[in-house]
This record gives C-alpha cells, structure tokens and sequence, in this order.
C-alpha cells in the first residue's frame, strides 16, 4: 500500500487524484505528491527502516508507489568519510555521499526506480525521457528490466561514452539537432500526442519524489541526523529541491531533530542560470544558451529553478557558479585524494566547495555533505590529458632507464 493521497499544486493548493499529470489546469504550476504523514507517523521508525532493504526502496513508505516495485538496486550507496580532500580543502568534518555507484552509474537510477514503478501502476507499455545522457540510460535500463519500450532522447553532442552506456539496453535512441532545452520542448510536444509515460513531464510528480532518497540516507548515515551543509549541483534544480524535502519530512515524522543543513548549489560557469539569479538578488531564473563540459547539468532553462533558488536562501545557503577548469581540477582532485572518477559535473562540486571553503562561507568544523550523483568513466574525454605513460620495452634494463631508476 501506499500512503501517498493526491497530487497538490505547489503554487494554489488544488489537489488531484494520484494520475499521470504534472501540471495544476489552473495555474500551469507543478504539481507535488502529497501524503498522510499522521498515517506513515504511526508505522514509520528508524528500526523499520534500517531493518528494510539496503537501496533505496527500504523508505517505500515516504514514496508514492504501492508494490510490485521496479527495482535494479538502486540507492543506499556509501557515505563515504573524506580525510584526504577535506584535509586538501580544510574542511574536517566532509563527507562523500558517492552516487556514482548506482546499477547505471548516476543518481538518476533513485527517480527513475519511481517513476517506473508508477508508470506500470498506470498501465503504461511505453516509457520515454529528456535526458542530457546520465536520465536515458537509467530509463533505458529499467524500461528493459520491466519488459517496457522506451524512447530516449538527448542532444546529438552527448558524449559518446554516454551513447554507449543508453543503447546497450536497446531502448529507441533519438539524439536531436539541438541543446538539452530543444529536446526538452520536443519531448513536451510528443508527450501531448502519444501516451506514453513521459518520466520527466507527466510522470515528474513522481519522478520527482525519488530523489528524495538523498536527503534519507545521508540522514540515516550519518547516526539520524541532517548535515551542517549540503552542497550539491543543479540541472533542472529538481534534485537539490528533493534533499532538502527528505530531510525535512524526516524531521517532520521525528525520525531526526531540526534540520538547520545551509542548503548550497553549483553550477558550471557556462550554464548558471541559477547562481546568476542568486547573484543579482533576483527571484526570476532567465535562461542561458548552455557552453559546458559539465553537459549532465547543462540546462540552460531549468524547470525548478525558481524552488532551487528559494530553498537556497531560505537555508541560508550559497550559490556558486565553477569555470570549466576549475571542474576538471575538482575531478582530479577527488580522484586523487578520494579514489572517486566523477564525471564533470561532480567536479563543479568539488570546484565549489573549493572556493566555499576557502571563503570561509562553509567553515572548517562543519559536518558538510557533498553530493557526487555521477560517474566519470563515460565521459573520459574531459580529462583525457591526464594520461602520460611510461612505455617501456619488456626489460628490466629499458624499465629503469625510462623510468630514471636508481640503479
Ligand atoms: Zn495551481
């Protein structure tokens, strides 16, 4: 069973039945699940959680989703404490929350496992996606562990490591003339003419509570508790607006105290239209024409931007937008010190949470939560220099001369 009531306008309040639609008729604003917490109060303790299943579906009760859940083991992946890179960064209280280590290799794994599940609720057959490339391959692959068609579409400049990573689960793969915002607008117009189950539009109400996920286990990680702070980057923004929701519901069910975590957001330098909107003091999000490496968050119009930037401020939080060479020394680094390969985007965390730290804007005792949600061995391009072997011939002679061995 599932505790999840209705469907509720994030701006009016209007509710609807729990059905695939991601939109209030009234007001166009996005729609949000809602649930009896006094009902999940009841059944919900931190020892029924710790004795559920070790991913993501042992918080079932706070996900809108009744059984016979699509699962590929996604979540509950390692916290991992960061002596070496807190030390490079001064930070001693830094914590990894490592989502490279999900079934395909992103934290999209976390919405995707609900949106799926929902979609075979509703009797969809067919699945499809927007995606920058790390959304596909997770639709792609749950498509196929459910016996569900999927279409996927990306922008035709995704990297190919990532291409490779979507089609070896044989869903239809459509790369578009055009950015990740194009696809998007496409994949709006398809969604109103084929029923299909569109994991980020008609079925984002449920996508969406997924990643609530991140919030939980950090939480429940680190002893019951929510961090100092949490930084995070942003895409469409709609993940980060997620941690923040998990930890305060559990808060709410008192499964941990007040959450008081300073919400912090990176974005690459060449697509920040939310770090620019945190600058000016500005409530309204403009668009940027994306140029990035970090292309998994190269969204230059982000559909939860607006709620990001308010959870931003309202945490008492940051906001910091990360050059590109700023990213892949962030890659490097956490490689380096952690022996975590993120992709580019979870180098403009490290990136920002250089710079926070060295502002003093997050301080050094601070128990602080870095998110790394993707993994790098599909995008190796961006730190293809890094590789300058020693060939040798296979002698132990040609080794120590090419090597400038002590002999
Ligand atoms: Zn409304």
């Amino acid at each position: 069973m599932s505790f999840a009531t209705a469907l509720r306008c994030r701006k009016c309040g209007q509710e609807y039945p729990l059905q695939p639609v991601n939109l209030c008729e009234f007001c166009l604003s996005p729609l949000d699940v809602s649930y009896d917490y006094k009902a999940i109060a009841k059944v919900l303790t931190r020892e029924k959680i710790a004795a559920g299943p070790r991913d993501l579906w042992r918080y079932q009760d706070l996900l809108p989703v009744s059984s016979g859940v699509v699962d590929i083991g996604a979540g509950f992946t390692p916290l991992v404490k960061a002596e070496r890179l807190g030390k490079e960064l001064g930070l001693e209280q830094l914590y990894i929350k490592n989502d490279c280590l999900n079934p395909t290799y992103s934290f999209k794994d976390r919405p995707v496992s609900t949106a799926i599940t929902k979609a075979k609720e509703f009797g969809f057959d067919t699945v499809a996606c927007a995606s920058t490339g790390n959304l596909a391959a997770s639709v792609a692959a749950l498509a196929a562990r459910t016996n569900m068609k999927a279409y996927v579409f990306v922008p035709s400049n995704v990297e190919p490591g990532k291409l490779v990573g979507i089609a070896i689960y044989n869903p239809t793969l459509v790369t578009v003339n055009g950015s990740y915002d194009d696809v998007n607008r496409l994949c709006a117009r398809l969604a109103e003419k084929y029923k299909w189950g569109f994991i980020n539009i008609n079925l984002r109400p449920y996508y969406a509570e997924g990643n609530k996920t991140l919030g939980f286990e950090v939480a429940e990680q680190l002893g019951w508790r929510a961090p100092d702070c949490a930084i995070t980057t942003a895409g469409s923004g709609l993940h980060f607006t997620r941690i923040w929701k998990g930890l305060e519901e559990l808060s709410m069910l008192g499964l941990i105290g007040p959450v008081n975590t300073r919400m912090y957001v990176t974005q690459a330098a060449g697509s920040s239209p939310i770090v620019n909107a945190f600058q000016a003091g500005s409530q309204h999000v403009h668009p940027v024409e994306p140029n990035t490496i970090a292309k998994s968050i190269a969204i230059g119009n982000p559909a939860d931007g607006y709620y990001a930037l308010r959870i931003v401020r309202q945490s008492g939080g940051d906001a910091c937008a990360v050059p590109d060479e700023e990213a892949i020394a962030g890659m490097k680094l956490l490689a380096q010190t952690e022996g975590i390969f993120t992709e580019a985007a979870g180098g403009v965390v490290i990136g920002g949470l250089k710079r926070l730290a060295a502002s003093g804007t997050i301080k050094k005792n601070e128990l602080t939560v870095a998110y790394i949600t993707g993994a790098g061995p599909r995008t190796q391009d961006t730190v293809a220099d890094i590789v300058r072997p020693f060939t040798v011939q296979p002698t132990l002679e040609s080794f120590e001369e090419v090597l400038g061995m002590p002999v």
